[in-house]
């Protein structure tokens, strides 16, 4: 059986985007040249991994990436400068925002 991705855009600024597939019921967070796919939970916890800066090192270079993501390939990090590592948490926050107005518009009784 062949799969089509359906993927729905969430939100969307110049470096990427972050999209839900209803096919795979995974989220796409697609940024700079990176795809992250990751379930409802997966995403969650990649938020409080960026924002508590779990796995995340710093890596003086003269380059300005000076964050580094240990991914589970021993041999691939992800670099990130600040600004890029807030503007990933920003898109990630305003995809838990609108799940939760979606959930309370949906239990709302009225
Ligand atoms: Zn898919």
């Amino acid at each position: 059986m062949i799969h089509e991705h359906q993927l729905r855009t969430i939100t969307q600024n110049n470096n990427g985007y972050i999209a839900y597939c209803d096919g795979c019921k995974k989220y796409n967070i697609a940024y700079k040249n990176s795809l992250l796919v990751f379930t409802e939970l997966e995403l969650d916890a990649f938020k409080q991994l960026l924002e508590n800066r779990i796995g995340i090192y710093s890596f003086s270079t003269t380059h300005g990436k000076e964050l580094f993501l240990k991914t589970p390939l021993s041999n691939l990090f992800i670099l990130f400068t600040e600004v890029e590592l807030e503007e990933l948490i920003d898109m990630i926050s305003k995809v838990n925002f609108l799940l939760n107005a979606h959930v309370r518009a949906n239990s709302n009784p009225n």
